[in-house]
C-alpha cells in the first residue's frame, strides 16, 4: 500500500499554492494524500509567520508530535514555509520528534529529504543560506510549477498560479522579505505553459499570486513583459473563464492593469489593495511609500476604468504611535472607499522586522480590540449596505461546493451550495441534490436576501442555465 502524506496549511493562498505543488510532487512518487493525519506516514505543516497567533497554532501542533509518534512508530514529521526558514535550526532543537525542516527556498529537495529520513539518514534541515542575494530561482523549485497539475487540495475548476516570488518592499513590519527572499518574475512562457495545462485539466478560474502581484516584471533577452501585458496573455487562453490576482501593492500600479481588466472580459473585477492605514503619519511608519490621497486617487481611476470594481482591503490598527486621530483617518479611509470585505488585524511585532526593533508596541491591548472592533463594525455597515443592493439581481457565480458557513447563519438551510460572484462575493445557495451537477461550473443566481458576509439566492426556476 502507498504511504499516506497529511498537509496541514497555514497562512496565505501563496502557502496553499506550495502545499498543493508538493502534495503533487509526492503523489508523482508513489505517495497518497490522505483526509486523516491520525493515518499519515508522513505529516507536513506548511507554516505562517506573518502573525504570532498563526505562530503559536504551529507550536501547539509540534509539542503533540511526540504522542503522535508514539502512536505511528515510523512517522515522518516535516515542517515547512515562513516559520521553517525563519525560525527553522532553533525548531528542530527544540521539537525532538521533528523530522525535517525545509525553507519555501528548498521545496525541491523536499522529497528527497522525506526518502532519506525514511532510509534512517536521520533528522534533515534545509534552509536558503543568503536567501536575500538569491536573484535566480533554482531551476528544480522553478520546474515544480511548471509541473503544477490539479491535486486533491483544492477544487478541480480553481487554481492559484505564482506570477512572482518574495518582495522587495520591506514594509517595517512585515517578516516575508526575510523568510521568502527578493522580488523574482516568473517567467511568462512558464506562466502561460502552466495555465494551459490546468484548463486542459478543467480548471476554469486561475488567480495569479504575487506579494506585490501587480511589480510582476520579467525581461531576459527579449522585450520586457509588465503585470498588464502578462494579463492581457493569461486572459487570452481559450477555456478560461475568470482570472484573478492577489495581492496589489497601491504604489506603482499601472493604469494599464485597469486598461486590462476593462479588454479582458475574463479578468474579474476585483482589485484586492491592502492599505494598511489611512494616517499618512503611520504610512509612512510603515514605510508604505503612499499617501492616503495617493490610495484614493488610484481607487478613483480603478473605478472610472473598471466599471463595478469590487474592491477588499487590509488594515492594521494598533501601530506604534497610532493615536486616536490616526485611527480616525482610518475609518475616513474606510468610509471614502466603500471596500467590499476589510481584513483588519491588530499590530503585533514580528522578531526581525524593523518596527520589532525600532518601535515600540505602545498601543494599549484593549485600544487595539476597540479599534478593531469600532473598524469592522464600520465596514460591516458598507458591507450591508452594498450587499442590499444585489438583491433582485441575477449574478454569475462559480460554484465551489457545499456551503459551511450558511448553515451556522441559517441553520434552518439544508442542500446549499456556496459560490463567489465575479467581485468575491460569496453566495449561498439551494440546490438540493445537485451538489455533484453544479460543483466547479458557473450558474446564474437571483438574489434574494443579503446580510453583511454573504448574499443569499436561488437558482431561476429554469434550471438548465448551468453551464461550463
Ligand atoms: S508589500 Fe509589505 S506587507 Fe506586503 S509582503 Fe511586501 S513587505 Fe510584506
Amino acid at each position: 500500500m502507498s504511504l499516506q502524506v497529511h498537509i496541514t496549511t497555514f497562512g496565505c493562498q501563496m502557502n496553499k499554492l506550495d502545499s498543493e505543488l508538493v502534495a503533487n510532487e509526492l503523489i508523482s512518487q508513489g505517495f497518497e494524500l490522505c483526509r486523516d493525519n491520525g493515518q499519515a506516514d508522513v505529516v507536513i505543516f506548511n507554516t505562517c509567520s506573518v502573525r504570532q497567533h498563526a505562530e503559536n497554532r504551529v507550536l501547539t501542533c509540534l509539542g503533540r508530535l511526540g504522542r503522535q509518534k508514539a502512536s505511528h512508530p515510523g512517522l515522518i514529521t516535516v515542517l515547512i514555509g515562513c516559520m521553517a526558514q525563519r525560525q527553522g535550526t532553533e525548531l528542530i532543537e527544540r521539537f525532538a520528534d521533528l523530522d525535517i525542516v525545509c525553507g519555501p527556498g528548498e521545496l525541491h529537495r523536499l522529497s528527497g529529504l522525506i526518502n532519506k529520513a525514511r532510509d534512517g539518514a536521520g533528522r534533515q534541515l534545509a534552509l536558503t543560506d543568503r536567501l536575500r542575494a538569491r536573484r535566480t530561482v533554482p531551476t528544480e523549485l522553478e520546474d515544480m510549477d511548471t509541473r503544477h497539475r490539479l491535486s486533491q487540495i483544492t477544487s478541480s475548476a480553481q487554481a492559484y498560479v505564482r506570477a512572482t516570488r518574495g518582495c522587495d518592499n520591506f514594509c517595517s513590519y512585515c517578516i516575508v522579505p526575510s523568510v521568502r527572499g527578493p522580488e523574482i518574475s516568473r517567467p511568462p512562457a512558464s506562466i502561460l505553459a502552466e495555465v494551459e495545462n490546468l484548463v486542459a485539466a478543467g480548471c476554469i478560474e486561475i488567480t495569479l499570486l504575487g506579494q506585490t502581484v501587480n511589480g510582476y516584471r520579467y525581461c531576459a533577452d527579449g522585450p520586457e513583459t509588465d503585470f498588464a501585458e502578462l494579463l492581457r496573455m493569461v486572459s487570452a487562453i481559450s477555456g478560461l473563464k475568470r482570472l484573478r490576482f492577489v495581492t496589489s501593492y497601491p504604489r506603482g500600479f499601472s493604469d494599464d492593469v485597469f486598461y486590462a481588466m476593462a479588454e479582458a472580459p475574463v479578468i474579474c473585477e476585483y482589485l484586492h489593495l491592502p492599505a494598511q492605514s489611512g494616517s499618512d503619519r503611520i504610512l509612512s511608519a510603515m514605510k508604505r511609500s503612499y499617501t492616503s490621497a495617493e490610495y484614493l486617487d488610484l481607487i478613483e481611476r480603478g473605478r472610472t476604468i473598471v466599471p463595478n470594481l469590487s474592491i477588499a482591503g487590509d488594515f492594521i490598527v494598533g501601530f506604534p504611535g497610532e493615536t486616536e486621530e490616526d485611527f480616525q483617518d482610518t475609518v475616513r479611509l474606510v468610509k471614502a472607499v466603500r471596500y467590499k470585505n476589510c481584513f483588519v488585524f491588530k499590530y503585533s511585532p514580528r522578531p526581525g522586522t524593523v518596527a520589532a526593533r525600532r518601535l515600540t508596541d505602545d498601543v494599549p491591548a484593549e485600544v487595539k480590540r476597540r479599534r478593531n472592533n469600532e473598524l469592522l463594525a464600520v465596514q460591516e455597515e458598507i458591507s450591508l449596505d452594498l450587499h442590499r443592493e444585489f438583491i433582485g439581481q441575477k449574478v454569475e457565480i462559480l460554484v465551489e461546493g457545499p456551503s459551511k458557513a450558511s448553515y451556522k447563519e441559517r441553520p434552518e438551510h439544508r442542500n446549499q451550495l456556496t459560490g463567489r460572484t465575479r467581485g468575491d462575493n460569496i453566495v449561498v445557495f439551494d440546490a438540493p441534490g445537485q451538489v455533484e451537477q453544479l460543483t466547479g461550473t458557473l450558474v446564474d443566481v437571483i438574489i434574494r436576501d443579503a446580510s453583511a458576509l454573504t448574499l443569499f439566492g436561488e437558482l431561476p426556476s429554469t434550471l438548465p442555465n448551468a453551464r461550463q
